[in-house]
C-alpha cells in the first residue's frame, strides 16, 4: 500500500462533495440519519482545525418528494422549480444539523455561467475565502432553479472539482453510495475488486468508469474519473468513497487505506489564469496544429505561432478562449486566442514573412501566447 500522506502532506483545507444517493433514502426525500453522520464527521473534522467546503447535491431530489413528484421529470422547467423548493429542504435541514453541533454555515449557489467571466471567478473565490475566515462552512450547489441547459455545470462532480481548484484545496472527497472505484461493475461481478490508488487517469481506467453507474445521482463514475482530472491537472488528490461507510472522513484525513485515491500529477503549481482558462472559461471555438507546434507547446513551452496551425473551426473574437486539437483529434491545450477565427484564417500555416509581405505588422504575432495556453498532455 503506498502511503496516501506522501501525495497530500498536510491536510489543510478540503472540499467535499456528497452526492444525491448518500442524501436521499430508497423512498425518496432527505435521508436525514445519513445526513447526520454527515454533518456530525464534518463537524469533528472541522472542530480540528481543518478547513471544510461542502458541494452538496440533493435539491433536485427532495424537492420532488416534496411535490410529490414520484418520477424525475425530463421537463427542465419541473426540475428547476423541484430544486428551488428542494434547495430550502436541504439547506433547512443542514442547518438544523450542523446548529446541533455549534458550526455556522453559508450558502452558495453557482450556475457554470459565473464561472466563465475571470472577474466573477475571482469573486466567487473571495466569498468563499471570506466565509472560510469567519469560521462558516461554505455550502455550495449548483443554482439549478435558475440553470438551463445551456449554463449548466450539468453535475455536481465538475462543480466540486471546480470548486477545488478555484480555492486550492489539498484534497477533494467524493461520496457516494459506492465504496471506491472497482475493477468491474461490482452490481453484476461478484469478483470485482476495490482500486485502492489511481496513479494515472489512464484509457482503460475511463473504460472501467464508463460501465458502472450509481443509482440517483447524474453523474455516475464517469463524471467522477473527469473530476479527477481536473483534479490531477491542479495538483490536487482525489478520493472516491462510501458516504455509508463509518467515520468514514476521519479515516479519509488520517490517511486510512478507504475508498480509490486519485494521485495528483501536477505537483508545480498551475498560474491561477491557467487554471481559469482550463476549467473556468468558456470555449467559443478550436484550432488544429501541426506536429511540430505540437512539440513546442508540449515539450519547449513554446507558444502557438500562425505556421504551426492547419484548421480554425468556430467563431470566435480575439480574447475568447479556444481549445486546440492535435491532427489525431486529441485536446492538447486551451488558451486565449490573440485572433480572431477569420483573422486565423488569413495567417494560418504562414511564416513571418510570410504574413509580412500580405498584411502589416500587427497581424504577426502569436495566435496562443505561452502564458495564455494551458497544456494538458506532457
Ligand atoms: N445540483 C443537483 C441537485 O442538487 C445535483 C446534481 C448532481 O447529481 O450531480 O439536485
Amino acid at each position: 500500500m503506498e502511503n496516501r500522506k506522501k501525495y497530500l502532506g498536510e491536510i489543510k483545507r478540503i472540499v467535499v462533495k456528497i452526492g444525491s444517493s448518500s442524501l436521499t433514502s430508497r423512498k425518496g426525500g432527505l435521508d436525514i440519519d445519513n445526513m447526520k453522520k454527515f454533518a456530525g464527521e464534518v463537524s469533528i473534522v472541522a472542530r480540528e482545525g481543518i478547513e471544510v467546503i461542502i458541494v452538496t447535491s440533493g435539491a433536485i431530489a427532495a424537492g420532488l418528494k416534496y411535490l410529490n413528484i414520484s418520477q424525475k421529470p425530463e421537463d427542465i422547467t419541473i426540475l428547476q422549480s423541484a430544486a428551488s423548493v428542494g434547495q430550502v429542504e436541504l439547506m433547512r435541514t443542514y442547518s438544523n444539523l450542523f446548529y446541533g453541533n455549534h458550526i455556522k454555515i453559508g450558502q452558495v449557489l453557482l450556475t457554470h455561467e459565473d464561472t466563465t467571466r475571470r472577474q466573477q471567478y475571482l469573486n466567487i473565490k473571495n466569498t468563499i475565502e471570506n466565509l472560510i475566515k469567519l469560521n462558516v462552512i461554505p455550502i455550495i450547489n449548483e443554482n439549478d432553479s435558475v440553470a438551463t441547459e445551456e449554463i449548466k455545470f450539468g453535475d455536481n462532480d465538475r462543480l466540486a472539482a471546480l470548486v477545488s481548484t478555484l480555492i486550492e484545496a489539498d484534497i477533494l472527497i467524493i461520496l457516494s453510495d459506492i465504496d471506491g472505484m472497482y475493477d468491474k461493475n461490482p452490481g453484476t461481478n461478484s469478483d470485482a475488486r476495490l482500486i485502492s490508488q489511481v496513479n494515472n487517469i489512464s484509457e482503460d481506467i475511463e473504460e472501467i468508469a464508463g460501465g458502472i453507474g450509481s443509482t440517483y445521482g447524474s453523474g455516475g463514475m464517469v463524471t467522477k474519473i473527469k473530476a479527477a482530472r481536473v483534479c490531477s491537472f491542479s495538483g490536487i488528490g482525489m478520493i472516491i468513497a462510501n458516504s455509508r461507510q463509518p467515520d468514514v472522513l476521519g479515516k479519509i484525513i488520517n490517511n486510512e487505506n478507504v475508498g480509490t485515491f486519485f494521485v495528483p500529477q501536477n505537483i508545480k503549481k498551475v498560474r491561477s489564469v491557467k487554471k481559469w482558462i482550463a476549467f473556468g472559461a468558456r470555449t467559443r471555438g478550436s484550432i488544429v496544429i501541426d506536429r511540430g507546434a505540437e512539440e513546442a507547446i508540449v515539450s519547449r513551452g513554446k507558444s502557438i505561432l500562425p505556421v504551426g496551425v492547419l484548421e480554425v473551426s468556430g467563431k470566435f473574437n480575439k480574447g475568447d478562449t479556444i481549445k486546440v486539437f492535435s491532427v489525431d483529434s486529441k485536446l492538447i491545450a486551451k488558451g486565449i486566442s490573440s485572433f480572431s477565427n477569420e483573422d486565423i484564417v488569413k495567417v494560418k500555416g504562414k511564416n513571418e514573412k510570410q504574413i509580412l509581405t500580405e498584411f502589416d505588422s500587427s497581424m504577426c504575432r502569436e495566435i496562443i501566447h505561452r502564458d495564455s495556453l494551458v497544456v494538458f498532455s506532457s
